[in-house]
């Protein structure tokens, strides 16, 4: 495994770490879900994503559950929780980021995963109705109790985790030290442009999710019908839309092209296409399966050979690479 500062913290996270959404206390049981995490934790994962939304906080009950289980020392791994949605009915006063919700929401995470403090605590989505100063002041708050060790975002914008910078600055809090966007060949706009400025000079840490745009970039489908997997899940629906498209099938089948040439599969290659961008201080795996595990771990070794000649055969067929302003 290899590791690396999330940001500018003095915390080393595993480039490779593992997420539980959809998967834990939903598509699989929880012997499942304890193999997946001796796989994990024995190949030098030390940091295992959840949140508060994920399976309405069941997710987290299992995670907690299988930690305490095992005779890990604490101190040799994280794990996170994410702030926003919810975990009850979804009331005024349960969701958002007001201070109210995000100081419940944590004591109620700190009690699923059976844990004494959380290290990455996320505000899973801007609130457009809360202030950014108040999430800034509440998450200070938890950090000044020690029941959290570092905070982050999910899917703001850049403007708003500038916002949320200056909060801080103005007021002598600490703010946001990771965001957590998606990353994939197909999904790179924030990654690789909107969010470089905060990269450069607020050195912000990405803990970045769906490395494979929910296994489509595994290249196991190759029709519409998505057999037992993820896209066949009820409710899942729009994200089955979203993925299984003509135009992302088409540039999937040559990547795959891309993939055979290389000896490695596509799975592979997607990761370490990510792995590969030095602002991804960790990608987040997900699995059904200690195999898909067991084979994504093998996109480490693979960097070395994501020659230019191979990222620049990715970004034609990909055709998405955010143009930057030349100065
Ligand atoms: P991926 O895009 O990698 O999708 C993972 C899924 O792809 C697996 O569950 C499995 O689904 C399939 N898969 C994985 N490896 C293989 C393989 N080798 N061969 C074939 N199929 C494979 O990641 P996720 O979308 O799961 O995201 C990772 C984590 O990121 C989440 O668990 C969560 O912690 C976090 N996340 C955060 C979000 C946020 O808003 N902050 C949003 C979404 C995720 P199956 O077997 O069912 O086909």
């Amino acid at each position: 495994m290899e590791y690396r500062k999330l940001g500018n913290t003095g915390i080393q996270v595993s480039a490779m770490s593992f997420g539980t959404w959809l998967t834990f206390a939903k598509q699989i049981d929880y012997s499942t879900a304890d193999e997946l995490i001796s796989v994990a934790y024995e190949e030098g994962i030390n940091f295992f994503d959840n949140a508060e939304i994920y399976s309405r906080g069941k997710s987290e009950e299992v995670l907690g559950q299988i930690l305490k289980s095992k005779n890990w020392a604490r101190s040799s791994y994280m794990v996170s929780s994410k702030v926003f949605w919810g975990y009850e009915e979804g009331k005024p006063t349960q969701k958002g980021l007001s201070r109210k919700h995000i100081i419940e929401g944590c004591h109620a995470a700190m009690k699923r995963l059976q844990v004494d403090y959380i290290d990455l605590f996320f505000c899973h989505r801007p609130d457009k109705n809360t202030p950014i100063a108040e999430a800034v002041w509440a998450m200070n708050t938890l950090l000044q109790q020690g029941k959290i060790l570092y905070w982050g975002t999910s899917e703001w914008s850049a403007a708003e985790i500038m916002q949320a910078h200056l909060e801080a600055a103005r007021n002598h809090l600490i703010g946001p030290v990771m965001e957590q966007p998606q990353y994939n060949i197909f999904e790179r706009k924030k990654m690789e442009n909107e969010y470089l400025h905060l990269f450069n000079n607020e050195g912000m840490g990405t803990t970045i999710w769906s490395p494979l745009a929910s296994g489509l970039l595994s290249g196991k489908y190759t029709r519409k019908d998505p057999g037992e997997t993820r896209l066949s899940m009820k409710g899942l629906e729009w994200l089955r839309q979203q993925q299984l498209t003509d135009a992302k099938m088409e540039k999937v089948k040559k990547l795959k092209l891309i993939a055979k040439k290389m000896d490695v599969t596509l799975a592979q290659l997607s990761i370490a296409w990510c792995l590969k961008n030095n602002n991804v201080s960790t990608v987040i795996l997900g699995a059904s399966k200690p195999q898909q595990l067991k084979e994504n771990f093998g996109a480490l070794k693979l960097l070395p050979k994501l020659t230019e000649k191979i990222l620049q055969e990715i970004d034609k067929v990909a055709d998405n690479k955010p143009v930057l302003p030349e100065y």
